[in-house]
């Protein structure tokens, strides 16, 4: 093992740098200088600083309200001293944030005394008494809080440090923070060696640390690994984690998360190491994670729910406070950034807000393509967006990685978003986040026998069985494609393709927001052809209230069963039924109107209505409806499926008018190679719309859309 920096050097070197005489010039600041403090000070009144400043202000008023209490390390998540020591390193950065800002000695008081008892504190333990079997920390449960800490502890240091006496900086480097580096560098190597978010803490609260402490070996440790060879550490988990589109495989509540790490150490390089060239790395991708990380949300700025994802997270969070101003300040000061920054409304301060512009331009988020895989080889996600505004469709399409262990089997899944809210529906993770009651707050049993199964998404399940077979690792080492893109004010269309789900099956889903007649349609293909006969389901999962459907619904009304015995389908209980069809539709009220899912298929189908809540005994499940299309044994079957908004319902004035959708009569049909689809209005409008099936030849032409004269 390396040796770490010597503390003696350390002295000296802050001795010798800076002393006591406050030589501003040398100052050396990891994310905010006191130059950069002085500027953003001068510009107080700007709406995006004085918002800044109003919340760091209170946070710290009510951190130096509390007696300074750092408890020996005893509860898992959610439990007091868990709750305590997050509260703590957070109240160190922000003070010393607001010291650096202010000078105001109090704040240098507050910040020293916690870093001293911490100093005191960490020698002395041992790993954490609730750890489980991921890697554990000492300071928390899990190794991950503990890079978090360190993250936070070093700002917190960073902004105090010249005003340290020797005594107390050797006490602090000494004690806190060269063995949390030991420990989350060579202890938990595993951890810190790992091309994962995890890790990704583990670099920057490592590569922090050793500007801070002015260390270029433990540096190279962060950036590179800790034998210097690329195969992990910061570049190569920017290079392998994110796609060129600057997409994150785990999906968007982890992007979230892995964002602030990966923002927090390239500004820190970007200042501190301008010779790295941090934002040029791989053509720009960490501007480009924070800019897809924003738009990775519906209209009212929800992130969508992807893969083990906790469904309440917004662009509020914390994290994009950091990045938003990093991709304002290095992205070529864009207005619409200084609006995003506000909608955000949980900006931190640092030397990105020097020199902050006004904002002019509104953030507005289009329809797009996001690719996926290191090399954006690995299919992706695609966004449609019936307007800019928010009283419109988005629909989101997955067909990109798996994920890894938070990866869910939903390739080809589809969620639709109706005035920004959520419609057809991912029941994301399955967990209580932060709720002691829920096992702390961990990954419930349900998450794995239900929440990443196929049947759970709104994607075909073929042979009442999860994609994979429910295996991770295939999962991980299979690849979709997109096979068509293309965007314009009238109609964007997606074409994805997956044939490793199921051996032996392919499938096909055709994605088209599209006008008729200036109204907005979404059309949906499934498509899939299967080497021999199996059972198919779709499942669309809704949120809000099924007022029709027709054929009718019968639903159960005395006792309910299991719709099947596992791969989810043991969690279903099966409500009611339909006779078969090869046509439907079911309208809900949602939002100040109606919705109406039409749907066709080729081959005959019946509806199940289900609800979760079988086999689950310890009330874990949040109670979600859906609808199955099921068809029986079959090797090909199409099913189209059209949204669309109407009519308006205003509970105040009592008021409800077209509550019936537009199309009476749709229907499809196989070609000799691809689709016909046509569909009839009550307003007498005929369309036909056929859809090439030439996978090698869908880039050239994919959809022509014909209105028929009446007969
Ligand atoms: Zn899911």
């Amino acid at each position: 093992m390396r040796t770490l920096i010597s503390s003696f050097f350390l002295a000296l070197l802050f001795s010798c740098t800076t002393g006591n005489d406050h030589v501003t010039t040398s100052e050396n600041h990891l994310l905010l200088s006191s130059t950069g403090a002085e500027s953003i000070m001068k510009q107080q009144s700007h709406e995006v600083i004085s918002t800044a400043l109003d919340k760091l202000n209170s946070k710290v008023s009510s951190a130096l309200l509390a007696p300074i209490d750092v408890p020996l390390p005893t509860d898992p998540g959610g439990g007091y001293t868990h709750e305590k020591h997050k509260a703590n390193y957070s109240a160190i950065k922000d003070v010393g944030t607001l010291y650096l800002l202010t000078k105001n000695s109090e704040y240098f008081d507050f910040t020293r005394a916690m870093l001293i008892e911490y100093a005191k504190l960490y020698p002395t333990l041992g790993l954490h008494p609730q750890q489980k079997n991921q890697g554990p920390g000492k300071l928390f449960w899990q190794i991950l809080n503990e890079e978090v800490a360190l993250v936070h502890f070093i700002q917190g240091f960073d902004a105090i440090k010249y005003d340290l006496n020797t005594e107390d900086s050797t006490f602090i480097v000494d004690g806190l923070l060269l063995p949390m580096v030991e420990f989350i560098r060579d202890d938990s190597e595993r951890t810190f060696r790992k091309i994962h978010n995890h890790a990704m803490w583990g670099a920057a609260a490592v590569g922090m640390t050793a500007m801070v402490l002015n260390d270029e070996e433990l540096l190279l440790d962060a950036l590179y690994g800790p034998d210097h060879d690329s195969l992990c550490g910061y570049f190569a988990m920017v290079d392998q984690l994110f796609s060129p589109d600057g997409y994150y495989s785990e999906g968007p509540y982890y992007q979230r998360y892995a964002l602030m790490p990966l923002v927090l150490l390239a500004q820190a390089l970007e200042i501190n190491r301008p010779e790295l060239n941090v934002f040029e790395f791989k053509d720009g991708v960490i501007l480009k994670s924070i800019e897809t990380g924003f738009e990775l949300s519906d209209c009212r700025g929800y992130f969508f729910p992807v893969n083990d994802a906790v469904k309440s997270k917004s662009i509020e969070t914390p994290e994009l406070g950091y990045a938003l101003p990093i991709i304002y300040a290095y992205g070529g000061k864009q207005s619409k950034w200084i609006d995003a920054i506000a909608i955000n409304g949980n900006c931190m301060i640092t030397d990105a807000l020097v020199n902050i512009g006004s904002r002019t331009e509104q953030f507005a988020r289009a329809s797009r393509f996001i690719s996926d895989g290191a090399d954006g080889s690995v299919g992706g996600m695609a966004i449609l967006r019936s307007s800019e505004s928010c009283d419109g469709l988005t629909s989101v399409l997955k067909f990109g990685t798996h994920g890894m262990g938070h990866g869910h089997f939903d390739q080809l899944g589809l969620q639709v978003f109706a005035e920004g809210t959520p419609f057809i529906t991912d029941y994301g993770a399955s967990r209580f986040h932060n709720v002691p009651q829920k096992e702390g707050g961990r990954y419930l049993p349900e998450n794995n026998t239900w929440a990443n199964q196929t049947i759970a998404h709104n994607t075909i399940t073929i042979g009442k069985k999860s994609q994979h077979n429910g295996n991770d690792g295939a999962a991980d080492r299979s690849v979709s494609h997109l096979l068509h893109k293309s965007f314009s004010d009238t109609m964007s269309v997606i074409v994805a393709l997956d044939s490793s789900a199921y051996s032996g099956s392919q499938l096909l889903r055709y994605h088209v927001m599209l006008t008729l007649n200036k109204r907005p349609y979404l059309l949906d293909i499934q498509s899939v052809k299967n080497r021999e006969s199996l059972p198919i389901d779709a499942p669309f999962f809704y949120e809000k209230s099924l007022v029709n459907s027709d054929p009718v619904l019968k639903y159960e009304t005395t006792s309910l069963t299991p719709l099947g015995t596992d791969a989810g389908y043991q969690h279903l209980w099966k409500t009611g039924y339909s006779e078969q069809t090869k046509s439907s539709l079911h309208t809900w009220q949602m939002g100040s109107g109606f919705i109406t899912m039409y749907n066709a298929a080729i081959q005959p189908y019946s509806t199940v209505a289900v609800k979760t809540g079988a086999n689950d005994p310890n009330h874990n499940l949040i109670s979600t409806e859906g609808l199955i299309l099921e068809t029986m044994e079959s090797r090909h079957q199409a099913i189209c499926t059209i949204f669309e908004q109407h009519g308006s319902y205003d509970p105040v004035f009592e008021t409800t008018q077209g509550a019936y959708g537009s199309i009476e009569n749709l229907e499809i049909n196989a070609l000799d190679s691809g689709y016909k689809v046509t569909l009839s209005t009550n307003t007498n409008e005929k369309y036909e719309i056929v859809l090439n099936g030439d996978i090698e030849a869908m880039h050239e032409s994919i959809i022509k859309i014909k209105q028929l004269k009446d007969e």
